[in-house]
Parts: structure tokens; C-alpha cells; sequence
């Protein structure tokens, strides 16, 4: 198979790394920025790909996706890896698109922190659309799976929704949370691991950060809005009881 990524940061430089040390597919990347094996700046060099990544920021993926209706044609499947689904589903393309999102990452951005085994473990969101044909969709699941990930269907609608619930509004509580010290010495000399940890998310990639608050907010406050009824239910609750529950549901998510 021939297969191209578009931005080769942490996301796609992860893709390409791990597709080139498989050795079973042949791998064409499109990038400003890196000049070494099978890359380039020129869009043409993903003529005949059978699938081709969309690895850039969200804020400019719609104008790349647009790009590439001029290079592909209704034999490539294309999908993007945005943090958000709902954004890109609007439109339809002469190449045939499957949104998905790859829930892995690191605080870090770029090719240098790119490492083949981004996904391994990781679960991978793909939003079907009603024009999807079922060998693409497997076609895609096949090379996800080779990363060692595991798909997970849902629609865009959902998935923003849950990731504004997992990931956008902890970042953001996170950021909130360190704001909370900054002018508090000794809470700053208190801190230890377990404030670093609740804590790590205000470590996120800045220009991702701000894109998903941007163009998640509704979902984002309604999450807020919710965590405050829950510790305010919390409060009114028999505690220990409400506690226990927590920290079992916890312990079984990440059995
Ligand atoms: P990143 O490390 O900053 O990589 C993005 C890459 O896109 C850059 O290295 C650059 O690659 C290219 N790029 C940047 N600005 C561009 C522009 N104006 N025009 C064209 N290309 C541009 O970021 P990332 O973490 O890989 O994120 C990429 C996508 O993955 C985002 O849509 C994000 O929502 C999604 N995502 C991120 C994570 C995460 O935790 N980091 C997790 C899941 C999904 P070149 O220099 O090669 O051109």
C-alpha cells in the first residue's frame, strides 16, 4: 500500500515512523520542515497513495483538506487525526474522507518527539459518514490496527462532546489549578506529586490548546457547569459513601 501523512509533527512524524519501521507499506510525507526520507514539500508526491494522514493543526486542516481535492482523486481515502470531529464532517470531497482522532499524544510537539509507538495501546476514534463504504472503513482499521491501536466508532457529535469531557475540560480545570498557586508561595512549596499529577494536562501543546477551547466551548462550559453541580452534589451526598463509588469506578476504568 501506498501511504501518505500531511504535517509531520508529533501525530503524523509518529504515522511516518511507524509505517517506515514496519517495512510493509511504502511512505510519502508532505511537510514544511523535514527534509529526509521519502518527503517533500510538493503535494503531487501523494499522486497514487491509497490512504494519506492530514496530521496539522486544527486550524488549518480545512484549507489543507480542500488542498487536496486538486491531488487526489475518488481512489484515495483521506482522513484527518483533529482533536475535534464535528469541524471537518461538514464537507464532502473528490477523495473519499473518514474523519478519525487518535487518542495518544504528549505534551511535546514536532517531528523530534515523533516515536513509532505513539499508538500502541491507545484507542483511535473514527467517525463514519453515510457515503462510507465498508472496505474503506476496514481498509483504514487494517493500518490503525498496525499501529497497535484500537478503533473505536462513534459520530462527531458524541465524540466532541466526550472528548470535551475527558481531555479539553481537565486541561483546561488543570490550567485553572496552577493558576490557583501562582501567587501562593507556600502551596507552591507544598506541592507534591499528587498536584503534578492532577495537573500534568497544563502541560499540553499551547497552539492545540487553543484550538480545542475555541472550537469546543460550548461542550467545554456545559462540562464546567457540570462538575460544579457534582461537587456541590458531592457536598450534600453521604460522602464516604459517594467517595467509595468514585474511587472503585477509577480503579475499574483503568484496570
Ligand atoms: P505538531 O507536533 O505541532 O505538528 C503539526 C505539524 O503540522 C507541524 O509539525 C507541521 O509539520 C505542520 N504544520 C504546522 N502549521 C502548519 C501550517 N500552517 N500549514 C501546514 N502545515 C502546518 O502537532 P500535533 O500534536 O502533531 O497535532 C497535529 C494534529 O493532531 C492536530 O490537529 C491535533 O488536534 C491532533 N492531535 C494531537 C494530539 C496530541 O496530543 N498532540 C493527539 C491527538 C490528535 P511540517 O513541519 O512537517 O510541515
Amino acid at each position: 500500500m501506498r501511504i501518505g501523512v500531511v504535517g509531520l509533527g508529533l501525530i503524523g512524524g509518529s504515522i511516518f515512523k511507524n509505517i517506515l519501521e514496519g517495512k510493509k507499506h511504502e511512505v510519502v510525507g508532505i511537510s514544511r520542515s523535514v527534509n529526509e526520507f521519502n518527503v517533500s514539500k510538493d503535494y503531487n508526491n501523494l499522486k497514487g497513495c491509497d490512504l494519506v494522514f492530514v496530521c496539522t493543526p486544527m486550524n488549518v486542516t480545512l484549507s489543507i483538506l480542500d488542498k487536496l481535492n486538486e491531488y487526489l482523486d475518488e481512489k484515495t481515502i483521506v482522513t484527518d487525526v483533529c482533536s475535534l470531529k464535528e469541524f471537518v464532517s461538514k464537507k464532502t470531497y473528490n477523495y473519499k474522507f473518514i474523519p478519525s482522532h487518535p487518542m495518544a499524544g504528549t505534551e511535546h510537539q514536532g517531528w523530534e518527539y515523533a516515536f513509532p509507538d505513539l499508538f500502541s495501546g491507545a484507542t483511535w476514534a473514527v467517525t463514519l459518514k453515510e457515503d462510507t463504504n465498508k472496505k474503506d472503513f476496514e481498509l483504514l482499521k487494517s493500518i490503525i490496527e498496525e499501529f497497535g491501536a484500537r478503533v473505536v466508532l462513534t459520530t462527531p457529535k458524541e465524540h466532541d462532546r466526550a472528548v470535551a469531557l475527558i481531555s479539553h475540560a481537565p486541561m483546561l480545570i488543570a490550567q485553572a489549578l496552577c493558576k490557583n498557586i501562582e501567587d501562593n508561595e507556600l502551596a507552591q512549596q507544598l506541592a507534591s506529586s499528587g498536584f503534578r499529577d492532577t495537573t500534568r494536562l497544563a502541560m499540553s501543546n499551547i497552539e492545540m490548546a487553543n484550538d480545542m477551547i475555541k472550537m469546543n466551548e460550548t461542550n467545554i462550559k456545559e462540562v464546567v457547569s457540570m462538575l460544579n453541580s457534582n461537587i456541590d452534589n458531592l457536598y450534600n451526598s453521604d460522602y464516604k459513601k459517594e467517595a467509595g463509588k468514585i474511587k472503585k469506578f477509577r480503579e475499574e476504568l483503568y484496570k
